[in-house]
């Protein structure tokens, strides 16, 4: 079983400066690349195809970017990856919007001689990917959940025991389990000490899903909780929320039913997310730099151009189910309003609007 309830332990770190395990074979100057992306859930999949259309250009290839559409998406996103594959792109990087549903594409991929680096997201169950490039996923839950228990020891205005509530992102993403298990990483131990309550009882994974990773879901299921378990005077003091879109959900239903702002996680920065955070709301979100992970990967591609060796640190973690997969992984960075403006020191529009509340 892959990723899915892998627990911290096993999840050894990188190995550091390793090379990728095949022999690449180079291919011509100037070939098409194909970029597959999943719908637009967050800002930071919007970014990245604009940045990947400008820097494989300016790296002198042919750019074939495309998404997912909204409806139909998994079958939609099979057939454009299919496209690429008869179009002769020489590499295709795939942010999958259903990671095990993509073994058929991507073989096809690799029996046409083109290369795969699976982006952001793992593609599961195949022996045909390449390489993963990603932000280290298990890092982001670790530093979600470490942000919860530090935001609620400073805001909660009272003593242990807290009362939390849990989220995770959509099943069909691979790295919705991984977040989790991160986070449950740091907070599994404050549950079973008392220090935090998941009231609601709620935390198995498949309990706290946010399909599609939609923010109305996650809206239905706060109002849901809050029915259930926060009446009268109970109060909720944190959730952990996998990413901005979610947590802005989240916050929205707790202020609807009028109960006090609780502590809440994110991720990806999105810009609403940033001022939620400087206003004093949403307490914390992730820097997952889109600029330098789409660099990476244009990076991958230029080596695996040129036949030499690809650049990976880390050969243990992302087991797919069928192979582990080299993988170069990127830092991300916890970021609350204490650290804003030091965070998106290389990020100028996010930047700017930390600037504007100082
Ligand atoms: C990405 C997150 C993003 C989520 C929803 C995940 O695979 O890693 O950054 O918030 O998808 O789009």
């Amino acid at each position: 079983l892959a990723l899915t309830g892998c627990s911290g332990a096993q999840r050894g770190g990188g190995t550091g400066g390793d090379t990728g395990g095949e022999e690449a074979a180079g291919f011509e100057a100037g070939a098409t690349i194909g970029v597959a992306l999943p719908d637009k859930t967050s800002e930071n999949w919007v970014l990245a195809g604009q940045l990947f259309t400008d820097g494989l250009e300016e790296a002198g290839f042919k750019a074939d970017v495309q998404y997912a559409p909204a409806s139909n998406t998994v079958a939609e996103q099979q057939n454009q990856i299919q496209a690429m594959v008869t179009g002769g792109a020489k590499v295709i990087i795939i942010g999958a919007k259903d990671g095990k549903q993509l073994a058929t594409q991507v073989q096809a991929a690799k029996d046409a001689g083109a290369y795969v680096i699976a982006y952001d997201r793992l593609i599961e169950n195949t022996e045909a990917v390449d390489y993963y490039v990603a932000f280290d996923n298990f890092k982001v839950g670790q530093l979600q959940g470490q942000a919860l228990l530090d935001g609620l020891e400073a805001n909660a205005g009272h003593e242990a025991p807290y009362n939390i509530e849990l989220f995770s992102g959509s099943p069909d993403d691979a790295n919705s389990a991984v977040f989790f298990d991160g986070a449950m990483d740091v907070l599994q131990p404050k549950i079973d000490d008392g220090t935090l309550v998941v009231a609601s009882g709620q935390t198995e994974i498949g309990q706290t899903a946010t399909e599609g990773w939609l923010a109305e879901n996650a809206q239905n299921r706060m109002d849901t909780l809050i029915t259930s378990t926060y009446g009268g005077d109970t109060v909720i003091d944190g959730v952990l929320s996998p990413n901005d879109t979610l947590a802005r959900a989240i916050l929205t239903s707790v202020q609807q039913a009028g109960k006090d702002i609780p502590v809440v996680t994110g991720q990806d920065s999105e810009v609403e997310s940033v001022k939620s955070i400087m206003e004093g709301v949403q307490y914390s979100t992730i820097n997952k730099d889109t600029a330098l992970l789409v660099e990476q990967a244009i990076k991958m591609v230029g080596q695996l151009q040129e036949g030499t060796d690809v650049d990976v640190n880390d050969t243990e973690q992302y087991d797919n189910g069928m192979k582990i997969v080299p993988s170069y992984l990127l830092d991300p960075v916890i970021v609350t309003k204490d650290n804003a403006a030091e965070a998106y020191a290389n990020v100028p529009n996010l930047l700017e609007i930390v600037e504007s509340y100082q």
